[in-house]
């Protein structure tokens, strides 16, 4: 295993080090990053590994199951070329600046490069102490590394920017965690997650410098930034010009502003969009507290911290990341001297998250394009539809595929081809026939049937033909998505050393927008006894 990777370590070797190398927590000046050595563990187990990303990194099997891949990814050896490090980032929770965060519980390992040819940074999350833990033990328990692993692995089969994971490990360690913050903490087991990302830079390592008026070092981090993260943004020139900063930051309003078209498209709600968990490159990173929306409702956040102000939920994220983008663009000025172009950036960002998300929508809805005049009101009737009635995103979406643009469906017919979206239903008065006598009131079966008759009028219009139309919203609405309670099932069993779930969600996830007959059962709404379970619809920062 010793010569697996050829490490090139370039945060590591071309940026500031902090000169204290002691692991106590403290404020770190004037660096980038800390040197720290995870911390060594009892008993490291392989819980699961991503086939995918393994191959993109060159390891095969037979690596990944010896026992010495699971103590490299324990942290407790190190491969020859691995120069361990947490890096120092501040960052605003929850509206406020919050000063110096940090890599708290991960440390970076060091710099690979794919076999397409890209940077990857391995590193791990729980293996201990670092300057940055705070008061806190720099460890992660199982349950949180499943969820991050699980929906990591979930969202890049999706289609959804974000960070990767290699392995999952338990660490033999036992781990006090007081999961509600009401006073009733218990053990739970260790585990480790091994993240993978070309870049782990978020918005607070910038904002950390510009804090402390250290413009020296922050303007060192911004051309590494771009001379590695955003190379197509620069030829050789030696001094980046304020244009190429401008373009950079350009550069990053829009890939964020993907990321939330993204998040939207699939019901994805991150729990944190603290500043510190906005990466520059756009990749979902940090999976806390986060959640799938099931019943469509954009003032649903899984968050408990968050239930109060709600200012994470489903709706707010686009415009919170817009928020966060202004934090950033108010870190970087000192270094550009000038802010016309950070503003219009800005100002940029909202009106491309308005018409993107309209064409994202009506690729949803296996329109063509989105056209003004006949759509307005079909989206707006819609939004008013899906929060009238307790309706599944996932499934919704996906039914609609089904609609033929010319058939002469009754409106109990019409009601039928969404009806298993709908969570009021009472489902012992199935067929469709008696819908008008069940909990779904009369009000709400009118307005679906009326909505979908606006739409069966709307897709006539257009020359495309059912086939196709089905074939292409197929692919932008997942069948399968990392529902709140199969992450949880997948835990409580791994929790109790089985860790089948965790392998079938693995094959699961991998295909999501296939209609894998074998895995029908999970093309479900939620279930009753998950509806308020903690871990499946409640879910707190403490991991
Ligand atoms: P989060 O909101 O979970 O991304 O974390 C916010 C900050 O708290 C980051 O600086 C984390 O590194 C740190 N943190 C979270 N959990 C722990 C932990 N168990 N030990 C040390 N630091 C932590
Ligand atoms: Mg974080």
């Amino acid at each position: 295993m010793e010569n697996i990777f050829q490490f090139r370590n370039r945060f590591f070797d071309e940026l500031p080090a902090d000169p204290d190398e002691r692991t106590v927590p403290r404020q770190v000046y004037n660096s980038c990053y800390s040197k720290v050595n995870p911390t060594q563990v009892r008993s490291p187990c392989l819980i699961s590994f991503s086939s995918s990303i393994a191959t993109s990194l060159g390891l095969d099997s037979t690596v990944i199951e010896s026992s010495e891949f699971a103590q490299v990814f324990a942290g407790n050896k190190l491969l020859q070329g691995m120069t361990p490090y947490a890096m120092c980032y501040g960052g605003h929770q929850f509206g406020h600046w919050a000063g110096q965060l940090g890599d708290g519980r991960a440390i970076n390992l060091g710099e690979v490069v794919d076999i397409y040819g890209n940077n990857q940074t391995l590193q791990l999350k729980g293996a201990g102490l670092t300057p940055y833990s705070r008061t806190a033990d720099g460890l992660a328990v199982l349950r949180s590394s499943v969820r991050e692993f699980l929906c990591s692995e979930a969202m890049y089969h999706l289609g959804v920017p974000t960070t990767r994971a290699l392995s999952l490990v338990t660490t033999g360690e036992k781990v006090l965690r007081d999961m509600f913050y009401d006073g009733h903490p218990e053990y739970e087991p260790g585990a480790i997650v091994c993240r993978v990302a070309p870049s782990f830079i978020r918005f607070g390592n910038f904002q950390i410098f510009a804090a402390r008026k250290d413009f020296d070092n922050l303007k060192r981090l911004i051309d590494f930034c771009i001379r590695y993260d955003f190379p197509h943004l620069i030829s050789n020139e030696k001094e980046i010009s304020r244009e190429i900063y401008e373009k950079w930051f350009i550069e990053i309003c829009d890939r964020t502003m993907r990321l939330m078209i993204e998040w939207t498209r699939v019901g994805f709600v991150h729990g944190v969009m603290n500043t510190d968990n906005m990466s520059i490159l756009g990749l979902t990173i940090d999976y806390g507290p986060y959640g799938w929306l099931e019943g469509y409702d954009p003032y649903w956040t899984p968050n408990t911290t968050d239930t109060e102000g709600r200012r994470y939920a489903f709706g707010n994220q686009p415009q919170i990341a817009q928020w966060n983008l202004y934090q950033l663009a108010n870190a970087i000025a000192p270094v550009i001297g000038r802010t016309e172009g950070l503003e219009a950036a800005l100002s940029q960002y909202s009106e491309n998250y308005n018409k993107e998300s309209k064409e994202m929508f009506a690729r949803k809805l296996g329109l063509d394009r989105y056209q003004a005049e006949n759509d307005e009101l079909l989206f707006e009737s819609l939004f008013e539809l899906l929060v009238a009635s307790e309706i599944d995103m996932t499934i919704f979406f996906r039914l609609l595929s089904k609609i033929s643009s010319q058939s002469d469906y009754t409106s109990e017919q019409f009601f039928a081809l969404v009806a298993d979206a709908f969570y009021d239903i009472d489902t012992d008065k199935y067929p469709p026939d008696s819908y008008r006598n069940s909990p779904i009131n009369e009000s709400i079966f009118n307005q679906t049937v009326s909505w979908l008759k606006k739409y069966q009028a709307r897709l006539e219009q257009q020359s495309v033909s059912d086939a196709d139309r089905t074939k292409k919203m197929n692919l932008t609405n997942p069948k399968y998505v990392l529902r709140n309670y199969m992450a949880q099932v997948a835990i409580d069993k791994a929790s109790e050393g089985d860790t089948s779930e965790v392998e079938i969600l693995m094959k699961l996830i991998e295909k999501p927008y296939d209609e894998q007959p074998e895995f029908e059962k999970y093309f479900a709404k939620r279930p009753e006894w998950a509806r308020q379970k903690a871990g499946c619809s409640m879910l707190s920062c403490s991991s």
